[in-house]
């Protein structure tokens, strides 16, 4: 979600501003903007513009830039539309201060009542606009300008969560940045210092870097950096080397990034469980985990927390864990989550789930947790994120950065990582060696599997584009396969923009079965199982009320064509796997639908890759 980058160095900040930008673009935004201090440090420019970084770009005669400290934005809006106005940075009256920042300012509406008492004059609909004049009015109250006091002392006044950058034309070289609640990094390079609210803006100039943690402050110019608190007390902190690949903001030929990563799969999946099982003992091995081993022992509860696809990843743990543990196994959305009155504690362990590991839901259910004694673990991918950090132990997807705003080959990561720690769990509970090395033994197959899916990608384009004038979908499965059929409707809702719902396949005639007309299609999974014969009967009931049906079915399973309208088959693997093969084609029907009604695809409007805000 919304982006911030900035630098203070030698060379001309702009154009590397606009790089992180654009680096940034994957998390999703509506408008963006930049300000740079020019080089004799006097002069200020402020550049805005609504839409892509692109139509940002075409504003910006870089040869008109040549200053070499600067702070950039991409707004997700929360607070006002995105327009121009109300895109960041964000200016005092004087238009001396800039600032970004990304959350909100919960306290902005009495803020704003007391700042235009004192005369201030306001020129957005925004939260953040606040800050400016904040900071503004303790600078006014300063003999000698001091940019980080009065950061502070506005910092101090408000509630909510921020991330910003604060950067004054009279107070040249100096950019001023905190948070709370959002992220941001500091890189660290030769005779520069950049700051960034996901590695990705600059990990081409540097892989040296220091994480600020919440409530902390970073002054940066080109020469050093200084860490403090929010009280401006001095805190020494180590230079961190990452190991993060750069990413190759290349498309490798496919149209979309969601395309070649759903393509991936088959590598993401090798790389999930690459070095993690110990087949003769059927069991895996999670490094991450080692430290936790006797608590997981002990464990008597378990509850998964996460928000969105990371949501259904969860739910599929819940069904996994009841089948391969002996524990009690609770699921949440991190938003609901945080607010109920749950029995936890140390015999508790919550393990919280996020692709970005800066999910604000799943980080604030997170702390709630640990605040009542339980063990709390992360499945994020993204290294150094904030969960990863607050966790008692976690494990990494390692399936490098996922571009496509919506959710493929992470989904499947988090899938094959909780089947991992389902049979570390059970395997140190009751769960024999003999199923703990029947699950191994499929798990190795998964990336073939896969890959036999993958190959129908033509037949399924050819399927969808026979489903693009239907509004309204229902998605339908049973057990491990509810949440692949939640999943599945997720995936066709949030790039196609067409409304799908999912549901337990059993509750379906308990309401959603009255829409169901020639109009109203059902993909139905129905892959063989132990609830194979409860969804043909559910199948049965469409059909009768004429209702289209297109089944992701078992291969050779030849009988279900004659019943349904459309099936797409899938390679047979063990129960506990099925979904993760299972998933695949509604990927791709979901992709084909919204590519073939011409959406677009990588940057769904209204959504962003990274959710910081509550
Ligand atoms: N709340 C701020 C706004 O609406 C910041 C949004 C963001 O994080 O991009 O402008």
């Amino acid at each position: 979600m919304c982006g911030i980058v900035c630098y203070a160095g030698r060379q001309n900040a702009a154009p590397i501003l606009l790089e992180g930008l654009k680096r940034l673009e994957y998390r999703g935004y509506d408008s963006a903007g930049i300000a740079i201090l020019d080089s004799d440090q006097k002069t200020a420019h402020v550049v805005k513009s609504v839409g892509k970084v692109a139509e940002l770009e075409k504003k910006l005669n870089l040869r008109e830039l040549p200053g070499t400290c600067g702070i950039a934005h991409t707004r997700w809006a929360t607070h006002g539309k995105p327009t121009e106005e109300n895109a960041h940075p964000h200016t005092d009256c004087t238009g001396d201060l800039m600032l970004i920042h990304n959350g909100i300012i919960e306290n902005f509406a009495e803020l704003k009542d007391e700042l235009i008492e004192k005369g201030h004059n306001f020129r957005s609909e925004t939260d953040t606009e606040v800050l400016a004049h904040l900071v503004e009015e303790y600078l006014k109250g300063m003999d000698e300008p001091d940019l980080p006091e009065a950061v502070r002392k506005a910092l101090g006044r408000v509630s909510g969560t921020f991330g910003i950058a604060v950067l004054h034309r009279n107070i040249p070289n100096k950019i001023v940045v905190a948070r709370r609640g959002s992220p941001l990094i500091i890189g660290v390079g030769q005779d520069e210092f950049l700051a960034a609210s996901d590695i990705n803006a600059f990990i081409r100039h540097t892989n040296k870097v220091i994480y600020l943690n919440d409530d902390e402050m970073a002054i940066l110019n080109s020469n050093n950096i200084t860490i403090t608190d929010l009280n401006l007390n001095k805190i020494d902190r180590e230079l961190e080397t990452v190991d993060w690949e750069v990413f190759e903001n290349e498309k490798k030929g496919y149209k979309h990034f969601m395309l070649k990563e759903i393509f991936e799969q088959p590598e993401t999946v090798e790389n999930a469980i690459r070095g993690r099982i110990i087949e003769s003992e059927g069991i895996s091995k999670l490094g991450g985990l080692d430290p936790v081993l006797n608590r997981l022992k002990n464990l008597q509860r378990m509850v998964f927390i996460s928000c969105g696809t990371s949501y259904y990843a969860g739910l599929y743990a819940k069904y996994l864990f009841e089948i391969l543990t002996d524990l009690d196994v609770n699921v949440d959305f991190a938003s609901e989550f945080r607010y109920r009155n749950l029995r936890i504690d140390e015999n508790t362990c919550v393990v919280a789930i996020s692709q970005s590991g800066e999910t604000a839901d799943t980080l604030a259910a997170l702390r709630e947790s640990r605040r009542k004694g339980a063990l709390t673990l992360g499945l994020v991918n993204v290294v150094g994120s904030t969960i990863s950090k607050e966790t008692d132990a976690g494990i990494y997807n390692h399936a490098g950065p996922e571009i496509g705003v919506a959710s493929t080959k992470i989904f499947v990561s988090q899938c094959t990582i909780l089947a991992l720690m389902a049979l570390l769990v059970g395997r140190s509970h009751h769960l024999s060696i003999n199923e703990g090395i029947r699950i191994i033994q499929e798990l190795k197959k998964i990336p073939d599997y896969i890959k036999e899916v993958l190959k129908q990608n033509e037949a399924i384009r050819e399927l969808a584009s026979q489903f693009l004038n239907y509004h309204d979908f229902l998605f339908l499965g049973r057990n491990l396969n509810y949440p692949i059929a939640m999943e599945g409707a997720l995936k066709l809702k949030e790039i196609s923009y067409v409304h799908a719902e999912g549901y337990p396949a059993g509750e379906m005639k308990h309401g959603p079965i009255s829409l169901i007309d020639s109009h109203f299609p059902t993909v139905a999974i129905a892959t063989q199982d132990y609830s194979y014969e409860k969804m043909i009967n559910n199948i049965q009931e469409i059909k009768a009320r004429s209702g289209r049906i297109l089944a992701i079915a078992t291969k050779g399973d030849n009988s279900l064509s004659t019943i349904v309208d459309d099936v797409i088959y899938v390679p047979r693997t063990v129960e506990v796997l099925q979904p993760i093969v299972n998933v695949i084609p509604l990927q791709l029907f979901a992709y084909h639908v919204a590519d073939l009604k011409g959406r677009d695809v990588d940057k769904p409007r209204n959504l962003a890759k990274s959710v910081t805000v509550e």
